[in-house]
């Protein structure tokens, strides 16, 4: 017998969650405009009648919108710290949540919720797709109907099957801070490189509870919500100049730089490349190797030219994502702006699975 959750009701013998979704905006809040021909964000009530089926499973579903509806481009922390509200504010009157957000950025903001939502026990499912609502053969509906069914997903003993920050896309659910938008034309446009699907949904849900984290903790919810914005991403290339690394190392105010190195973490040997990034390190500035391969794991040290990147007080990323590691950078910088060691201590650790060491 289901032992009821206190959000949940019961019908007749059966125990409906509550489920509520947040809109942000998105190719998947789009319709095309009858007269321009070009696709804009619906309002919520045209949204609605596009999908009747959305309240018609067995969970009870509730819908909230962003004011305006965004394309997901233009979302940034502020953007972050509403949708981590909206879930505190209903936290108890819902047994999981499902926010709608447009694909491009879709990786940074869940990453950025995993680590704002500690102590997270329901799930929160990130969801959009490649084509609008409006359109015959979108992706939309199976996005959508599927992600409210895993947010509803509870054992027999009231636990949230999946109470992780997670993106849903195409039958592959993936832990948020892991994923990467790698595709712009096909309905799968997500991948998790370095860490598998902790869902597929086919005919039936198949979750793989192993790769699922289940916190020990019966603390409440806590939301942080501080970010620092004074970080920059620095893509080595083969002929990268003096001036162009001093340009970014010399940025007034830099806190973090993610420093995106060749294969397990390896860099040009130059001298000029070594002393501008020990002078940024003894300034202060957290500077953090990710490699540009998708898959694998940074290794200073493994090979020679990565030497002088360990002398020169880089950290590892180990093998992070781009999008977890500036979200979790803006979020470390943001919460300890005097306490730079804890800093660097919190990026080489994981905080939500969010990388592998070793
Ligand atoms: N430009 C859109 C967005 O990210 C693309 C999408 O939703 O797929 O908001």
């Amino acid at each position: 017998m289901h032992k009821c959750k206190k959000s949940c009701t019961f019908v007749s013998k059966f125990c409906v969650m509550k489920v509520l979704v947040i809109l942000t905006g998105g190719t998947i809040s789009m319709v095309r405009d009858a007269h321009s021909g070009s696709l804009c964000p619906a309002d919520l009530h045209t949204f609605k009648a596009y999908v009747p089926e959305m309240f018609a499973g067995d969970n009870h579903v509730d819908m909230m919108p962003f004011d305006p509806l965004l394309d997901s481009s233009d979302l940034n922390p502020d953007s972050w710290r509403q949708m981590a509200q909206m879930v505190q504010e209903h936290y108890d009157e819902y047994d999981g949540f499902v926010i709608l957000h447009g694909t491009d950025t879709m990786s940074y903001s869940a990453s950025a919720l995993s680590f704002m939502l500690e102590h997270l026990r329901k799930p929160v499912v990130f969801t959009g797709s490649q084509l609008p609502v409006g359109v015959l053969r979108s992706d939309a509906k199976e996005n959508l109907l599927t992600a409210i069914e895993i947010a509803g997903a509870y054992d027999n003993d009231s636990n949230a099957i999946v109470p992780e920050v997670t993106v849903y896309m195409d039958g592959e659910l993936y832990r948020g801070n892991r994923t990467t938008k790698r595709n712009a034309e096909h309905f799968s446009a997500f991948t998790s490189y370095n860490y598998p699907a902790l869902a597929r949904a086919g005919v039936h849900i198949t979750y793989n509870r192993q790769l699922i984290h289940y916190g020990e903790s019966l603390q409440p919810l806590h939301v942080y919500d501080q970010f620092d914005t004074r970080v920059a991403i620095l893509k080595l290339f083969p002929g990268i100049t003096e001036v162009v690394v001093e340009a970014v190392l010399n940025i007034p105010d830099l806190r973090g730089v993610v420093l995106e190195t060749f294969g397990a973490g390896n860099a040009p040997t130059h001298e000029w490349l070594y002393r501008a990034l020990r002078n940024a390190v003894d300034r202060g500035v957290v500077v953090v190797n990710k490699t540009q391969c998708n898959t694998g794991s940074v290794s200073m040290g493994h090979y020679a030219v990565s030497l002088n990147l360990l002398k020169a007080g880089v950290i590892s990323g180990y093998d992070i994502t781009t999008e977890a590691l500036l979200t979790k950078m803006m979020h470390l910088l943001g919460e300890n702006p005097n306490d730079i060691e804890t800093v660097k201590q919190m990026l080489s650790s994981s905080l939500r699975g969010e990388l592998t060491i070793g």
